[in-house]
């Protein structure tokens, strides 16, 4: 099982906030978290550990589960 270091954590903009801004019921509920996001300086860090480790739920690094798909989709194709 691959291990992922994820100490960058700690200095998340989304420290003790609500998880569910950044769990929303549907894709299109997800303004709050990107904004947040934005703000973050650990956000590159977060968004490679969602795209490595293919997180399918919530907001990561600013992108949602289906910007990251789409990501995931578009590399596979530059690869
Ligand atoms: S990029 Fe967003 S989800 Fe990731 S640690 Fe920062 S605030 Fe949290």
């Amino acid at each position: 099982m691959l291990e992922f270091d994820v100490s960058w954590r700690a200095k998340g903009a989304c420290q003790g906030l609500d998880p569910d801004i950044f769990y929303p019921d549907n894709d299109d509920n997800c303004d709050q978290a990107i904004s947040i996001c934005k703000t973050c300086q650990v956000r590159i860090a977060c968004l490679n550990y969602a795209l490595d480790s293919r997180e399918k739920q919530g907001v990561w690094g600013g992108a949602s589960a289906r910007e990251r798909r789409r990501l995931l989709r578009v590399g596979r194709r530059i690869a």
